[in-house]
């Protein structure tokens, strides 16, 4: 773990130094890419031997290659032997989260003694890892209590200081008293908590509004806290906000123009966070009928994030290995009731709750186990969450338009899904990142 952690330190110093001259594109610089085999999300069947062109950083053509011209003077990327996709877009993220080890201090001694600085430097490389396997945007879910971190490492990002994802920031995320880490302290010792805490409806807009007012894109709200398994068995989970409280957040936030990602797990916090008007439900360990319907009719993305939830479990005769167990055999069969319900499922791990130097794309596998199919998978990583994002045509499509947002990989991921954690291309927003050399057009 720690060779591979200086690995990809020593890589990001490397590709610094050439981010620094190759960002932002030219905007008449054009670049073709020759894709051998093309998948577009919004049709079933790949199509082959297609040309791209690039004018700047947005897509200007599509098509055929026996059809489209290029234009003279532009310089090619041949991945006439790939499959190329959109650059992929995850959901649920935590570039300030690194999988933490319990042995080495765990979630606390990141907010007790970690610099600030430290903490960026980190969350700088969990970007950069995000893009090199193909997720050229990610919807970030909290800093965990550092603060607008994202929303700076955002702006670095976009400057072409660093490589990165587009990133949608949520900032501080918002909790209840008793509902978030740090906790298990002295009652008279004061501790930092990793989310925005408030009680009452007054205190739940003014964050929100605060939220706002720094540049979170979306506001992230926890529903429920602790969980653990009943006498019979079953999956219990805390509920936090009440309805009132929440439908404050929402209130400001859609006033805004912008949406609300609601952590809820099952039962009564899951049913506030419905009735408050979350916009999207993360994890969703255990929805029940009626919750599922609610979500239909309301139009609720569903981001479940099986990855993390198959990682680190306590020993199996433990209160905590007992839950562990429970959850996943809950989730799986959420997962599959909420395709059969044709819910909006978006992709989306939870990283950082496991390592980053883990493959992102691991969920696909999870996904198509539980029953969908491959291109439902892809969709759910690309044109959905573009939906779910206000960005439709602009990302998760290769279309006249859209930002050059490209990846392309080796084999077919739509029959071998495992293909997307073996990326070897990166385009984003016309630049290429990772992979790929250009050659000046003989014509
Ligand atoms: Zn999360």
């Amino acid at each position: 773990m720690k060779f591979r952690h200086l690995a990809c330190i020593t890589l990001v110093l490397s590709c610094a130094a050439t981010i620094a001259q190759s960002a932002p594109p030219n905007p008449s610089q054009v670049t073709i890419i020759r894709a051998g085999t093309l998948i577009d999300p919004r049709t079933d069947a790949p199509k082959h031997n297609q040309l791209i062109v690039i004018r700047g950083n947005k897509v200007e053509t599509v098509g055929d290659e026996a059809v489209v011209k290029a234009p003279d003077g532009a310089s090619v990327i041949d991945l006439s032997n790939a499959t190329v996709l959109p650059g992929m877009i995850e959901s649920h993220t935590h570039i300030f989260l690194q999988g933490e080890d319990p042995a080495k201090g765990g979630y606390d001694i990141q907010l007790l003694k970690f610099y600030p600085s430290y903490r960026a430097a980190r969350a700088t490389v969990s970007a950069r890892r995000a893009l090199e396997q193909g997720f050229t945007t990610i919807r970030d879910m909290e800093t965990e209590g550092a603060g607008y971190g994202d929303v700076g490492l955002k702006r670095a990002i976009d400057e072409g200081y660093i490589p990165g994802p587009r990133i949608v920031p949520t900032t501080r995320g918002i909790s209840t008293t008793g509902g978030y880490p740090l906790e298990g302290y002295a009652p008279g010792v004061a501790v930092p908590k990793g989310v925005q805490i408030v009680d009452g409806p007054v205190e739940a807009r003014k964050a929100a509004r605060q939220q706002l007012d720094y540049g979170a894109e979306w506001i992230k709200v926890y529903m429920t806290h602790r969980s653990w398994v009943d006498k019979s068995g079953n999956l219990v989970s805390q509920p936090t906000l009440t309805v009132e409280e929440l439908k404050a957040i929402v209130d400001e936030a859609h006033g805004w123009g912008r949406k609300v990602a609601c952590h809820a797990y099952n039962g009564e916090g899951l049913h506030r966070a419905l009735d408050g008007g979350c916009d999207s439900i993360e994890h969703g360990l255990l929805l029940d009928d009626a919750a599922i319907a609610q979500m239909k009719k309301q139009g609720t993305w569903y981001c479940p994030t099986l990855t993390v939830y198959y990682t680190d479990w306590s020993p199996e005769d433990t209160s905590e290995g007992k839950r562990d167990r429970v959850r996943v055999a809950d989730h799986e069969v959420s997962f599959k009731k909420a395709m059969q319900a044709g819910l909006k499922i978006v992709f989306g791990t939870d990283v950082g709750g496991f390592p980053w130097t883990e493959p992102i794309a691991q969920e696909f596998g999870y996904m198509t186990k539980l029953g969908m199919p491959a291109m439902e998978a892809i969709r759910s990583a690309t044109t959905r969450p573009a939906e779910m994002l206000g960005m439709s045509g602009e990302i998760g499509v290769i279309a006249p338009g859209a930002y050059a947002d490209i990846i392309a990989v080796g084999g077919n991921p739509l029959t071998d899904i495992t293909e997307l954690e073996k990326v070897k291309f990166v385009m984003k927003d016309g630049t290429v990142f990772f992979g790929g050399t250009a050659s000046n057009a003989a014509h």
